[in-house]
Protein backbone atom coordinates (compact mmCIF):
# COMPACT_ATOMS: atom_id res chain seq x y z
CA UNK A 1 0.00 0.00 0.00
CA UNK A 2 1.35 3.13 -1.02
CA UNK A 3 -0.20 6.22 0.15
CA UNK A 4 1.32 8.97 1.78
CA UNK A 5 0.33 9.45 5.35
CA UNK A 6 -2.18 12.85 6.08
CA UNK A 7 -4.12 14.47 8.45
CA UNK A 8 -7.07 13.37 10.12
CA UNK A 9 -9.41 16.81 9.09
CA UNK A 10 -12.91 17.99 10.56
CA UNK A 11 -15.93 17.66 8.54
CA UNK A 12 -19.29 19.40 8.51
CA UNK A 13 -21.35 18.84 11.43
CA UNK A 14 -18.20 17.17 13.58
CA UNK A 15 -17.85 14.04 11.44
CA UNK A 16 -14.17 13.54 10.31
CA UNK A 17 -12.65 13.15 7.37
CA UNK A 18 -9.94 9.89 7.91
CA UNK A 19 -7.49 8.87 5.53
CA UNK A 20 -6.60 5.59 4.55
CA UNK A 21 -3.00 6.55 6.09
CA UNK A 22 -3.98 8.92 9.02
CA UNK A 23 -1.28 10.18 11.04
CA UNK A 24 -1.77 9.98 14.60
CA UNK A 25 0.24 11.38 17.33
CA UNK A 26 0.41 9.33 20.47
CA UNK A 27 2.24 10.31 24.00
CA UNK A 28 4.05 7.27 25.04
CA UNK A 29 3.16 7.95 28.82
CA UNK A 30 5.54 7.98 31.98
CA UNK A 31 6.06 5.16 34.46
CA UNK A 32 4.19 1.53 32.69
CA UNK A 33 4.01 3.74 29.63
CA UNK A 34 6.37 2.17 28.30
CA UNK A 35 5.12 -1.21 28.55
CA UNK A 36 1.56 -0.93 27.99
CA UNK A 37 2.29 1.75 25.18
CA UNK A 38 4.16 -0.96 22.89
CA UNK A 39 1.41 -3.39 23.72
CA UNK A 40 -1.45 -0.99 22.31
CA UNK A 41 0.18 0.06 19.50
CA UNK A 42 1.22 -3.55 18.27
CA UNK A 43 -3.02 -4.67 18.76
CA UNK A 44 -4.31 -1.74 16.95
CA UNK A 45 -1.66 -1.84 13.95
CA UNK A 46 -3.09 -5.72 13.59
CA UNK A 47 -6.26 -5.45 13.69
CA UNK A 48 -6.15 -2.60 11.55
CA UNK A 49 -4.11 -4.49 8.86
CA UNK A 50 -6.64 -7.18 9.49
CA UNK A 51 -9.53 -5.68 9.36
CA UNK A 52 -8.82 -3.76 6.00
CA UNK A 53 -6.70 -6.19 4.05
CA UNK A 54 -3.42 -3.77 4.32
CA UNK A 55 -5.47 -1.19 2.64
CA UNK A 56 -5.66 1.16 5.75
CA UNK A 57 -2.95 1.77 8.55
CA UNK A 58 -1.98 4.12 11.08
CA UNK A 59 1.06 6.36 10.80
CA UNK A 60 2.22 6.85 14.69
CA UNK A 61 3.96 10.04 15.49
CA UNK A 62 5.56 10.41 19.05
CA UNK A 63 4.90 13.59 20.95
CA UNK A 64 7.33 14.06 23.77
CA UNK A 65 5.43 14.88 26.45
CA UNK A 66 5.74 13.86 30.49
CA UNK A 67 9.23 12.24 31.63
CA UNK A 68 10.43 11.96 27.93
CA UNK A 69 9.08 15.28 27.10
CA UNK A 70 10.98 16.70 30.54
CA UNK A 71 14.34 14.80 30.07
CA UNK A 72 14.65 15.38 26.08
CA UNK A 73 13.40 18.73 25.73
CA UNK A 74 13.21 20.31 28.94
CA UNK A 75 9.10 20.95 28.65
CA UNK A 76 6.72 18.77 30.48
CA UNK A 77 4.36 20.18 28.18
CA UNK A 78 4.74 22.05 24.66
CA UNK A 79 2.77 24.38 22.87
CA UNK A 80 4.05 22.43 19.92
CA UNK A 81 2.98 19.59 21.01
CA UNK A 82 -0.36 21.13 21.72
CA UNK A 83 -0.75 22.21 18.64
CA UNK A 84 -0.15 19.10 17.11
CA UNK A 85 -2.75 17.19 18.76
CA UNK A 86 -4.96 19.94 17.96
CA UNK A 87 -3.89 20.05 14.32
CA UNK A 88 -4.33 16.14 13.52
CA UNK A 89 -7.60 15.78 15.31
CA UNK A 90 -7.44 12.76 17.16
CA UNK A 91 -4.54 11.44 19.63
CA UNK A 92 -4.04 8.66 22.00
CA UNK A 93 -1.86 8.54 25.44
CA UNK A 94 -0.77 6.59 27.95
CA UNK A 95 -0.80 7.99 32.34
CA UNK A 96 1.53 10.70 33.11
CA UNK A 97 3.15 11.43 36.13
CA UNK A 98 2.10 14.57 37.85
CA UNK A 99 5.61 16.58 38.21
CA UNK A 100 5.94 17.71 41.61
CA UNK A 101 7.14 21.03 42.15
CA UNK A 102 6.70 22.56 39.37
CA UNK A 103 3.22 24.37 39.44
CA UNK A 104 1.65 22.04 36.83
CA UNK A 105 -1.08 20.78 38.78
CA UNK A 106 -1.26 17.81 36.21
CA UNK A 107 -0.44 17.45 32.96
CA UNK A 108 -3.71 15.80 32.38
CA UNK A 109 -5.84 18.24 33.38
CA UNK A 110 -3.60 21.27 31.40
CA UNK A 111 -4.36 18.48 28.32
CA UNK A 112 -7.86 18.96 28.76
CA UNK A 113 -8.11 22.43 29.63
CA UNK A 114 -5.84 23.79 27.07
CA UNK A 115 -7.74 21.75 24.01
CA UNK A 116 -11.06 22.39 25.74
CA UNK A 117 -11.77 18.70 25.46
CA UNK A 118 -14.92 19.02 27.78
CA UNK A 119 -16.54 15.44 27.61
CA UNK A 120 -14.94 12.79 29.94
CA UNK A 121 -16.12 9.75 27.98
CA UNK A 122 -15.75 6.56 29.89
CA UNK A 123 -17.63 3.39 28.63
CA UNK A 124 -17.98 0.99 31.36
CA UNK A 125 -19.24 -2.51 30.06
CA UNK A 126 -18.52 -6.16 31.42
CA UNK A 127 -15.63 -8.86 29.90
CA UNK A 128 -16.35 -12.20 30.73
CA UNK A 129 -15.11 -13.42 33.48
CA UNK A 130 -13.21 -10.93 34.96
CA UNK A 131 -13.96 -10.92 38.68
CA UNK A 132 -17.00 -8.70 39.57
CA UNK A 133 -18.23 -7.55 42.91
CA UNK A 134 -22.00 -7.74 41.32
CA UNK A 135 -24.27 -10.87 41.11
CA UNK A 136 -24.93 -10.16 37.20
CA UNK A 137 -22.56 -8.13 36.13
CA UNK A 138 -23.30 -8.77 32.48
CA UNK A 139 -26.34 -6.40 32.96
CA UNK A 140 -23.88 -3.06 33.06
CA UNK A 141 -23.13 -1.32 29.93
CA UNK A 142 -23.06 2.24 30.07
CA UNK A 143 -21.10 5.45 29.08
CA UNK A 144 -20.41 7.99 31.59
CA UNK A 145 -20.81 11.76 29.80
CA UNK A 146 -18.60 13.61 32.33
CA UNK A 147 -18.78 17.12 31.98
CA UNK A 148 -14.32 18.39 32.31
CA UNK A 149 -14.37 21.83 32.54
CA UNK A 150 -16.28 23.56 35.47
CA UNK A 151 -17.71 22.49 38.87
CA UNK A 152 -15.96 22.35 42.02
CA UNK A 153 -13.03 20.86 40.20
CA UNK A 154 -11.84 24.19 37.98
CA UNK A 155 -9.84 25.07 40.56
CA UNK A 156 -11.17 28.39 42.43
CA UNK A 157 -10.36 27.77 46.03
CA UNK A 158 -9.19 30.01 48.69
CA UNK A 159 -7.61 28.47 51.31
CA UNK A 160 -8.32 29.47 55.10
CA UNK A 161 -6.18 31.86 56.75
CA UNK A 162 -5.24 33.65 53.57
CA UNK A 163 -5.79 37.29 52.82
CA UNK A 164 -7.75 36.29 49.27
CA UNK A 165 -9.51 33.96 51.47
CA UNK A 166 -10.74 37.18 54.22
CA UNK A 167 -11.95 39.28 51.20
CA UNK A 168 -14.12 36.62 49.99
CA UNK A 169 -15.06 36.11 53.31
CA UNK A 170 -15.76 39.35 54.18
CA UNK A 171 -17.57 40.17 50.68
CA UNK A 172 -19.92 37.22 51.45
CA UNK A 173 -20.77 37.38 55.26
CA UNK A 174 -21.17 41.91 54.40
CA UNK A 175 -22.84 41.94 51.21
CA UNK A 176 -24.41 38.10 50.99
CA UNK A 177 -25.85 37.55 53.75
CA UNK A 178 -23.74 34.29 54.97
CA UNK A 179 -22.26 33.56 58.69
CA UNK A 180 -18.87 31.93 58.17
CA UNK A 181 -17.00 31.92 61.43
CA UNK A 182 -13.51 31.12 62.12
CA UNK A 183 -10.79 29.55 59.71
CA UNK A 184 -12.82 28.01 56.38
CA UNK A 185 -11.72 26.99 53.51
CA UNK A 186 -14.27 28.60 50.41
CA UNK A 187 -14.39 26.70 46.94
CA UNK A 188 -16.98 28.00 44.05
CA UNK A 189 -19.03 25.63 41.76
CA UNK A 190 -19.75 27.30 38.90
CA UNK A 191 -21.87 25.33 36.81
CA UNK A 192 -22.74 27.24 33.09
CA UNK A 193 -25.74 26.77 30.93
CA UNK A 194 -23.30 26.53 27.08
CA UNK A 195 -21.29 24.44 29.02
CA UNK A 196 -23.73 22.09 30.10
CA UNK A 197 -25.91 21.97 27.29
CA UNK A 198 -22.95 21.06 25.21
CA UNK A 199 -22.24 18.11 27.56
CA UNK A 200 -25.48 17.05 27.41
CA UNK A 201 -26.16 17.51 23.40
CA UNK A 202 -22.77 15.36 23.29
CA UNK A 203 -24.33 12.37 25.56
CA UNK A 204 -27.33 12.71 23.16
CA UNK A 205 -25.44 12.16 19.85
CA UNK A 206 -24.02 9.76 21.39
CA UNK A 207 -27.09 8.03 22.17
CA UNK A 208 -28.68 8.30 19.19
CA UNK A 209 -26.20 7.18 16.97
CA UNK A 210 -25.19 4.30 18.42
CA UNK A 211 -28.98 3.26 19.56
CA UNK A 212 -28.54 3.56 22.60
CA UNK A 213 -32.36 3.89 24.92
CA UNK A 214 -31.69 6.65 27.43
CA UNK A 215 -29.56 9.65 28.73
CA UNK A 216 -30.22 10.03 32.49
CA UNK A 217 -28.90 13.70 34.05
CA UNK A 218 -26.86 12.73 37.15
CA UNK A 219 -27.06 15.70 39.51
CA UNK A 220 -27.97 16.67 42.76
CA UNK A 221 -30.39 19.52 42.05
CA UNK A 222 -32.43 19.08 45.27
CA UNK A 223 -29.37 20.22 47.29
CA UNK A 224 -27.78 22.50 44.58
CA UNK A 225 -30.74 23.54 43.17
CA UNK A 226 -28.83 26.43 41.03
CA UNK A 227 -25.90 24.54 40.09
CA UNK A 228 -26.85 20.90 39.47
CA UNK A 229 -30.37 21.80 39.63
CA UNK A 230 -29.39 23.89 36.63
CA UNK A 231 -27.48 21.32 34.89
CA UNK A 232 -30.46 19.17 34.53
CA UNK A 233 -33.01 21.88 33.63
CA UNK A 234 -30.26 23.02 30.89
CA UNK A 235 -30.11 19.06 29.71
CA UNK A 236 -34.27 18.87 29.69
CA UNK A 237 -34.00 22.27 27.38
CA UNK A 238 -31.01 20.88 25.07
CA UNK A 239 -32.94 17.82 24.45
CA UNK A 240 -35.86 19.71 23.34
CA UNK A 241 -34.03 22.38 21.63
CA UNK A 242 -31.87 20.22 19.30
CA UNK A 243 -33.35 16.74 19.85
CA UNK A 244 -36.63 17.13 19.75
CA UNK A 245 -38.00 15.04 17.26
CA UNK A 246 -35.38 12.53 18.60
CA UNK A 247 -36.14 12.57 22.40
CA UNK A 248 -38.77 12.09 24.81
CA UNK A 249 -38.77 12.45 28.45
CA UNK A 250 -39.23 9.93 31.07
CA UNK A 251 -42.66 11.57 31.75
CA UNK A 252 -44.35 11.83 28.18
CA UNK A 253 -42.82 7.93 27.67
CA UNK A 254 -45.67 7.06 30.43
CA UNK A 255 -47.90 10.03 29.74
CA UNK A 256 -48.01 9.93 26.15
CA UNK A 257 -46.58 6.42 24.91
CA UNK A 258 -48.00 4.16 28.28
CA UNK A 259 -44.48 3.19 29.07
CA UNK A 260 -43.74 2.13 25.20
CA UNK A 261 -40.62 3.04 24.07
CA UNK A 262 -40.96 4.15 20.27
CA UNK A 263 -38.11 2.65 17.81
CA UNK A 264 -35.49 5.10 17.35
CA UNK A 265 -36.17 7.61 20.06
CA UNK A 266 -33.84 8.31 22.94
CA UNK A 267 -35.69 8.73 26.42
CA UNK A 268 -34.35 11.74 28.69
CA UNK A 269 -34.15 11.17 32.56
CA UNK A 270 -32.75 12.67 35.40
CA UNK A 271 -31.58 11.26 39.01
CA UNK A 272 -30.57 12.00 42.22
CA UNK A 273 -26.50 11.10 42.89
CA UNK A 274 -26.83 9.44 45.62
CA UNK A 275 -30.25 7.75 44.41
CA UNK A 276 -28.22 7.09 40.91
CA UNK A 277 -25.25 5.35 42.83
CA UNK A 278 -27.77 2.62 44.35
CA UNK A 279 -29.58 2.26 41.32
CA UNK A 280 -26.49 1.16 39.21
CA UNK A 281 -26.02 -1.20 41.84
CA UNK A 282 -29.71 -2.61 42.10
CA UNK A 283 -31.15 -2.18 38.75
CA UNK A 284 -28.10 -1.35 36.08
CA UNK A 285 -30.07 -2.82 32.93
CA UNK A 286 -32.25 0.47 33.11
CA UNK A 287 -29.15 3.05 31.95
CA UNK A 288 -26.98 3.48 29.24
CA UNK A 289 -25.88 6.99 28.99
CA UNK A 290 -25.51 9.31 31.90
CA UNK A 291 -24.44 12.50 31.06
CA UNK A 292 -23.37 14.56 34.64
CA UNK A 293 -21.14 17.52 35.95
CA UNK A 294 -17.34 17.47 36.71
CA UNK A 295 -17.60 15.92 40.43
CA UNK A 296 -20.56 13.14 40.28
CA UNK A 297 -18.99 12.22 36.98
CA UNK A 298 -15.70 11.65 38.46
CA UNK A 299 -17.22 9.35 41.20
CA UNK A 300 -19.78 7.42 39.16
CA UNK A 301 -16.85 6.84 36.75
CA UNK A 302 -14.43 4.92 38.95
CA UNK A 303 -17.31 3.25 40.93
CA UNK A 304 -18.70 1.99 37.55
CA UNK A 305 -15.37 0.53 36.69
CA UNK A 306 -15.05 -1.43 39.99
CA UNK A 307 -18.50 -2.95 39.42
CA UNK A 308 -16.93 -4.79 36.06
CA UNK A 309 -13.45 -5.59 37.46
CA UNK A 310 -11.39 -2.30 38.20
CA UNK A 311 -10.06 0.51 36.88
CA UNK A 312 -7.40 -1.81 34.43
CA UNK A 313 -9.61 -2.52 32.46
CA UNK A 314 -11.84 0.78 31.81
CA UNK A 315 -11.19 2.88 28.67
CA UNK A 316 -11.75 6.55 28.43
CA UNK A 317 -11.10 9.74 26.02
CA UNK A 318 -11.01 13.02 26.32
CA UNK A 319 -13.52 14.59 23.38
CA UNK A 320 -14.35 18.38 22.56
CA UNK A 321 -15.58 19.86 19.16
CA UNK A 322 -12.41 19.59 17.46
CA UNK A 323 -10.37 17.39 18.91
CA UNK A 324 -10.08 14.03 21.16
CA UNK A 325 -7.54 12.68 23.46
CA UNK A 326 -7.54 8.64 24.03
CA UNK A 327 -6.11 7.67 27.10
CA UNK A 328 -5.73 4.62 29.96
CA UNK A 329 -7.56 5.61 33.03
CA UNK A 330 -5.53 4.66 35.24
CA UNK A 331 -2.21 6.24 36.73
CA UNK A 332 1.51 5.73 35.93
CA UNK A 333 2.12 2.68 38.57
CA UNK A 334 5.56 3.64 39.11
CA UNK A 335 6.44 0.31 41.15
CA UNK A 336 5.76 -1.75 37.80
CA UNK A 337 7.39 0.45 35.39
CA UNK A 338 9.32 -1.33 32.50
CA UNK A 339 8.53 -5.07 34.32
CA UNK A 340 6.73 -5.75 31.42
CA UNK A 341 3.91 -7.42 33.70
CA UNK A 342 0.99 -4.75 33.58
CA UNK A 343 -2.54 -4.64 32.19
CA UNK A 344 -2.78 -3.47 28.97
CA UNK A 345 -6.09 -3.90 28.73
CA UNK A 346 -7.50 -0.22 30.04
CA UNK A 347 -4.84 1.48 26.43
CA UNK A 348 -5.64 -1.14 24.34
CA UNK A 349 -9.54 -0.47 24.88
CA UNK A 350 -9.07 3.36 24.78
CA UNK A 351 -7.40 2.36 21.38
CA UNK A 352 -10.58 0.74 20.78
CA UNK A 353 -12.71 3.31 21.42
CA UNK A 354 -10.78 5.99 19.01
CA UNK A 355 -10.72 3.61 15.93
CA UNK A 356 -14.63 4.01 16.42
CA UNK A 357 -14.49 7.34 16.69
CA UNK A 358 -12.63 7.39 13.47
CA UNK A 359 -15.12 4.95 12.12
CA UNK A 360 -13.03 2.35 11.41
CA UNK A 361 -15.23 0.02 13.34
CA UNK A 362 -14.77 -3.06 12.15
CA UNK A 363 -10.81 -2.81 13.62
CA UNK A 364 -12.33 -1.24 16.70
CA UNK A 365 -14.58 -4.58 17.22
CA UNK A 366 -11.85 -6.91 16.52
CA UNK A 367 -9.58 -5.65 19.11
CA UNK A 368 -12.67 -5.92 21.51
CA UNK A 369 -13.76 -9.60 20.71
CA UNK A 370 -9.93 -10.80 20.78
CA UNK A 371 -9.35 -9.30 23.99
CA UNK A 372 -12.25 -10.79 25.09
CA UNK A 373 -11.38 -14.08 23.99
CA UNK A 374 -8.14 -14.15 25.41
CA UNK A 375 -9.40 -12.82 29.27
CA UNK A 376 -12.32 -15.66 28.54
CA UNK A 377 -9.52 -18.52 27.68
CA UNK A 378 -7.75 -17.42 30.55
CA UNK A 379 -4.94 -15.69 29.54
CA UNK A 380 -4.42 -12.69 31.57
CA UNK A 381 -1.71 -10.71 33.29
CA UNK A 382 -0.64 -10.90 36.99
CA UNK A 383 -3.83 -8.80 37.92
CA UNK A 384 -6.56 -10.94 37.16
CA UNK A 385 -4.60 -13.97 36.85
CA UNK A 386 -5.07 -13.67 41.24
CA UNK A 387 -8.53 -13.46 40.78
CA UNK A 388 -9.22 -15.98 38.11
CA UNK A 389 -9.06 -19.54 39.09
CA UNK A 390 -7.13 -21.53 36.98
CA UNK A 391 -5.89 -18.82 34.39
CA UNK A 392 -2.53 -18.69 32.69
CA UNK A 393 -0.25 -15.57 34.37
CA UNK A 394 1.27 -13.93 30.82
CA UNK A 395 3.52 -10.72 30.82
CA UNK A 396 2.00 -7.71 28.93
CA UNK A 397 3.91 -8.25 25.79
CA UNK A 398 2.83 -12.02 25.87
CA UNK A 399 -0.96 -10.57 26.70
CA UNK A 400 -0.99 -8.85 23.30
CA UNK A 401 0.77 -11.48 21.53
CA UNK A 402 -2.15 -13.28 22.27
CA UNK A 403 -5.11 -10.99 21.49
CA UNK A 404 -2.79 -10.60 18.14
CA UNK A 405 -3.44 -14.19 17.81
CA UNK A 406 -7.43 -13.76 19.09
CA UNK A 407 -7.94 -11.05 16.03
CA UNK A 408 -9.85 -12.37 13.08
P1 LIG B 1 -1.97 4.07 39.71
O1 LIG B 1 -3.19 3.81 38.90
O2 LIG B 1 -0.76 4.46 38.95
O3 LIG B 1 -1.56 2.75 40.51
C1 LIG B 1 -2.20 2.22 41.63
C2 LIG B 1 -2.07 0.69 41.62
O4 LIG B 1 -3.01 0.17 40.69
C3 LIG B 1 -0.72 0.17 41.15
O5 LIG B 1 0.24 0.07 42.15
C4 LIG B 1 -1.10 -1.20 40.62
O6 LIG B 1 -1.22 -2.11 41.67
C5 LIG B 1 -2.48 -0.94 40.04
N1 LIG B 1 -2.47 -0.71 38.59
C6 LIG B 1 -2.58 0.49 37.94
N2 LIG B 1 -2.57 0.32 36.63
C7 LIG B 1 -2.47 -1.02 36.41
C8 LIG B 1 -2.43 -1.84 35.25
N3 LIG B 1 -2.48 -1.32 34.01
N4 LIG B 1 -2.32 -3.17 35.40
C9 LIG B 1 -2.27 -3.72 36.62
N5 LIG B 1 -2.32 -3.02 37.75
C10 LIG B 1 -2.41 -1.67 37.66
O7 LIG B 1 -2.34 5.18 40.80
P2 LIG B 1 -1.40 6.05 41.77
O8 LIG B 1 -0.36 5.16 42.36
O9 LIG B 1 -2.35 6.77 42.63
O10 LIG B 1 -0.71 7.13 40.84
C11 LIG B 1 0.64 7.04 40.34
C12 LIG B 1 0.91 8.24 39.41
O11 LIG B 1 0.00 8.22 38.30
C13 LIG B 1 0.77 9.61 40.05
O12 LIG B 1 1.82 10.44 39.58
C14 LIG B 1 -0.55 10.13 39.53
O13 LIG B 1 -0.59 11.52 39.45
C15 LIG B 1 -0.58 9.51 38.14
N6 LIG B 1 -1.93 9.34 37.58
C16 LIG B 1 -2.07 9.62 36.25
C17 LIG B 1 -3.30 9.41 35.63
C18 LIG B 1 -3.41 9.70 34.15
O14 LIG B 1 -2.41 9.89 33.49
N7 LIG B 1 -4.61 9.72 33.60
C19 LIG B 1 -4.40 8.91 36.36
C20 LIG B 1 -4.21 8.60 37.73
C21 LIG B 1 -2.96 8.82 38.33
Amino acid sequence: MNAKPSKITLAEKGMLNVPNVPIIPFIEGDGIGQDIWPATQRVIDKAVEVAYSGKRRIEWRELLVGEKGFHQTGQWLSEEALQTIQTHVVAIKGPMTTPIGTGIRSLNVAIRQKLDLYACVRPVRYIDPVPSPMKAPQKIDMVVYRENTEDLYAGIEWQAGTAENAKVIDFLNSQMGTTFKGPTGIGIKPISEANSKRLVAKAITHAIDAGRSSVTLMHKGNIMKFTEGAFSRWGYEVAKERFGDRTITEAELYDRYDGRQPEGIVVIKDRIADMLFQQVLLRPAEFAVIATPNLNGDYISDALAAQVGGLGMAPGANIGDTCAVFEATHGTAPKYAGLDKVNPSSLILSGAMMLDYMGWTESAAMVQSALQATIKDGVVTYDLARQIEGAQEVACSAFAAAIIERLH
